[in-house]
């Protein structure tokens, strides 16, 4: 158990962070001081995806500068209209290992949860952009078929809380699904794929710390971080909280071109992360969903990457290079 002392950079709540979203294009454009050229366009492109960002992540970001690498995760751009015949809305035919709503079982030992039906940021190169979240809306009905299904299946060793952002629910009902995955016993491990403590670290509390390490499943946090910019001291504080009690941080980081597709970039990433007690664990294609053509790096020039990174780097901060492939038994390594 670890006690309540609110750090200075948590005086806010994070529910109060959650309900002040920026979500309308013109409201971003004048916070940073945004060239409005390419407003227009971000209004069109926000009605294919809608804007979300908070402000936390945002104070990360250079005004005025239209090319900022934060900025190019979450803002609406024209070129989300291009099309490409390789492009789908579910390139990863998740809607195939939908045995029942809100779980995805696509890997023979681990299991997919929807956490949440919606995240704090969309970011535009995400790969459930088109998801039907309607359907696989979370509410404790559909979990309970979820679970039922998850206790049924032996071969599950570990469940992984994704979304949406599975840390957007109140410390209540993640402590109850918890609760329950924790008393079904063929599962090890609890893995949870959250940008919170990148893009709202306040929502890293000592109470969410408490009720991930209260249960007997490992925790294990996947941290989304692209580049190093998003590392801050709010960050690297929320890192230290869930670090030192015990939960394994690891990052997922996906090559975008334009934003991190540097190798300098994605060296400086590996080793910030590594002084904040995050392993670099994956560095991932972009999965070929509609509306992110422009974010596409290819793979040539990715093994080129990642050839660097070998070059730079002690093996341990290399993260393997992959994609997803739809059904697939793992991720394949490139
Ligand atoms: S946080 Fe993850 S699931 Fe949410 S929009 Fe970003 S990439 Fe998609």
């Amino acid at each position: 158990m670890i006690h309540r002392t609110i750090p200075t950079w948590q005086t806010r709540s994070w529910q109060d962070e959650l309900s002040q979203l920026i979500t309308e294009p013109e409201a971003l454009f004048t916070t940073l001081k945004l060239d409005l050229g390419h407003l227009e366009a971000a209004k069109q492109a926000a009605n294919l995806f809608p804007l979300r960002v908070t402000q936390s992540f945002l104070n990360r970001m250079k005004p005025g500068d239209i090319a900022d690498p934060l900025l190019l995760q979450v803002l609406p751009l024209a070129e989300e209209f291009n099309q490409h015949p390789d492009y789908s809305a579910d390139p990863l035919e998740e809607a195939e290992s939908n045995p029942v709503p809100g779980l995805i079982h696509k890997y023979r030992s681990r299991v997919l949860l929807i956490g949440a039906p919606q995240c704090a940021i969309n970011c535009r190169y995400c790969f459930r952009r088109h998801f039907d979240y309607q359907a696989n809306s979370p509410s404790r009905a559909q979990w309970l078929d979820a679970l039922s299904y998850i206790r049924s299946t032996q071969d599950i060793d570990e469940v992984i809380l994704s979304g949406g952002d599975p840390l957007v629910i109140s410390d209540r009902q993640l402590a109850w699904l918890i609760d329950e995955l924790s008393a079904i016993p063929h599962l090890q491990r609890l893995r949870i794929h959250s940008r919170l403590p990148i893009v709202l670290p306040s929502r890293v509390t000592p109470e969410l710390v408490n009720i991930l390490t209260s249960s007997r499943l490992q925790p294990v946090l996947v941290v989304h971080c692209n580049h190093p910019q998003e590392l801050d001291s709010e960050v690297g504080a929320a890192f230290a909280l869930l670090r030192n009690q015990g939960i394994t941080l690891l990052n997922q980081t996906v090559l975008l071109k334009g934003i991190n597709n540097v190798a300098e970039t994605l060296i400086q990433l590996s080793k910030e992360l590594f002084k904040l007690g995050v392993l670099p664990y994956y560095l991932h294609l972009l999965d070929k969903v509609e509306g992110t053509t422009h974010f596409d790096q290819n793979e040539r020039d990715a093994k080129g990457l990642h050839m660097a990174m070998l070059a730079h780097l002690p093996g341990y901060l290399v993260p393997k290079l992959v994609r997803e492939e739809a059904g697939a038994t793992s991720k394949t390594p490139v």
